[in-house]
């Protein structure tokens, strides 16, 4: 069978998606290659359509034990032949599958790589015996000290090469800086690999990164203005993941708590609750996440800083998988360098303390970076982005705006004039001095009665439009629209500080001064 075939007849899908096609020729001329693709790229389909193709064994080494099941019962529902061998199983069933593959029933075989060596029946004594055509390294990243996730059971993969010079190996990841990328290579012992690279950009992703004062807050605003989004909001404890959850269910807010130390009922009720659209909000530790396959999560919010950008890329990285726009919030304070700092510390091995260190320090720079965002990660992945986002903090602050100061804070002082219970209409009439017989005479007193007198009801209309989309303004009532002000407005207000938006540079915001890019 040809591949595009197996991808039709197995899973359904018409085309391969960019590198995957490539990588999978390359497999199956008997080349080593080395695969980077961001998470959701589709990985699996690399080593899963050879596996059908070739003859004999894949073997897949990962070290996500807990997500095997669920992987090999996905394939096996597709009809593929695969099993898995881990220590979650008992030594009858793990007897019954080592048959099956000496047997040549299975096409695909998840392990973990401790068990190629360990124990008293090591694995690879049992892959001499058959016929091994591909081995998959998954999450290869994690041979490297250099990168984020070192384990080292994972150095013993080289010898593996070693010991089947007429296998293929494929290794895959979804991070790996340019550091880390060599490392994989020589570590592995591939034998000129061939590269494949696929762009980290995940343009649908919008960044911002804000300091942690008045964090509560603003997530309670940022929550508002998305009333129907779901999403994720990752906390460095355990107590702040409960804290934290607790806080927005108190303000009304749809929220559970997941973290390791909760029962294992509560949490995986708690997450299917999420999947399934039950609850909008799920509070997490980094344990959340790894194999979720949620297409829909519109945000994932960091109220700390992340160890590095690796984990800041992966976690961010489960917002908009289905490819609509998506968010990612990221809260930060100084101190959260010393504590991230003191837990890298505590490790024994002085070389990963150093790499995690200089990680830390590349991190805590792309928090305080006066550069795109986007271009700062994608930078770190090795790759060349050119032209500015337009789509993450930064570049919104740059980018092309107007200075609306003085009607920003027109508007904003009517708005809380009327004690916030108007929508804008009404304070539109308000600022300028409609006669309406809905104005009150009260109101025709305040002090901005009439004061907008020389922008039309249009211009007024559009600038609290924009007040709202750029979070200065809340109308989270469904029923009424009622405008407020975020903490955000009050913060720039109380520091007066410049509104500068972006205006649609149209008739009436003419005479504005326009900022220059
Ligand atoms: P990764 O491991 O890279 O995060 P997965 O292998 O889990 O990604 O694939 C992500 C999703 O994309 C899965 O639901 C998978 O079935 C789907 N997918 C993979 N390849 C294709 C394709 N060629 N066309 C459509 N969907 C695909
Ligand atoms: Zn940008």
């Amino acid at each position: 069978m040809k591949p595009l075939d197996v991808l039709k007849n197995f899973y359904g899908y018409h085309s391969f998606r960019g590198h995957q096609e490539a990588i999978i020729q390359t497999v199956l001329d008997g080349k080593d290659c080395i695969a980077l693709m961001p998470t959701g790229a589709g990985k699996s389909v690399c080593f899963q359509v050879p596996a059908m193709i070739l003859p004999g064994l894949t073997l897949v080494l990962s070290p996500l034990i807990a997500l095997m099941k669920d992987q090999v019962d996905a394939m096996n529902q597709l009809g593929i032949p695969a099993a898995f061998l881990n220590s979650s199983q008992d030594i009858s069933e793990q007897r019954y599958i080592s048959g099956q593959v000496l047997a040549g029933h299975i096409k695909i075989l998840y392990v973990a790589p401790e068990k190629l060596y360990g124990g008293n029946y090591p694995l690879v004594d049992m892959l001499q015996k058959v016929e091994l055509s591909l081995v998959a390294v998954d999450e290869a990243h994690c041979v490297s000290q250099w990168g984020h996730d070192f384990r080292p059971e994972y150095l013993k993969l080289g010898q593996l090469r070693k010991s089947f010079p007429s296998t293929t190996f494929l290794a895959l990841t979804a991070t790996a800086d340019r550091d880390t990328r060599k490392d994989i290579a020589d570590r592995l012992n591939l034998q000129r690999p061939q590269w494949f690279i696929s762009s980290f950009d995940r343009p649908n992703i919008t960044y911002r990164i804000s300091l942690r004062s008045d964090a509560f807050a603003k997530l309670v605003d940022f929550l508002r203005i998305r009333p129907n989004d779901s999403g994720i909001i990752y906390c460095l404890s355990r107590k702040s993941v409960e804290e934290t959850a607790d806080r927005l269910c108190a303000n009304g807010f749809s929220a559970v708590p997941y973290h390791a130390g909760l029962e294992r009922d509560v949490r995986q009720a708690n997450q299917e609750k999420f999947i399934k659209d039950e609850i909008r909000i799920i509070v997490a530790t980094i344990a959340f996440g790894m194999g979720i396959d949620k297409s829909n999560v519109r945000f994932v919010v960091h109220t700390n800083m992340p160890q590095n950008i690796e984990s800041y890329y992966q976690e961010t990285g489960r917002a908009g998988r289905d490819g609509l726009p998506g968010e990612a919030l990221l809260f930060y304070s100084f101190g959260d360098k010393i504590t991230l700092g003191r837990m890298i510390e505590s490790s024994d091995n002085p070389e990963y303390v150093r790499n995690m260190k200089s990680k830390l320090d590349t991190m805590v720079r792309f928090c305080q970076t006066k550069k795109c965002r986007r271009k700062f990660l994608l930078q770190y992945f090795g790759e060349d982005y050119g032209e500015e986002c337009g789509n993450c903090d930064i570049c919104f602050q740059k980018g092309s705006k107007t200075d609306v100061t003085i009607y920003a804070q027109m508007l904003l002082s009517a708005v809380v004039r009327l004690d916030q219970k108007f929508g804008i209409g009404h304070v539109i009439m308000v600022l300028r001095g409609s006669q309406a017989a809905k104005v009150t005479e009260q109101q025709k007193l305040l002090s901005v009665y009439g004061i907008g007198k020389d922008k039309s009801a249009e211009f007024w209309k559009l600038l609290g439009h924009q007040l709202l989309v750029e979070g200065y303004l809340l109308q989270d009532d469904p029923l009424r629209p009622v405008l407020s002000l975020t903490s955000l407005a009050w913060e720039k207000l109380k520091k007066k500080e410049k509104f500068l938006l972006s205006m649609p540079n149209d008739d009436f915001t003419s005479g504005m001064q326009q900022t220059e890019k």
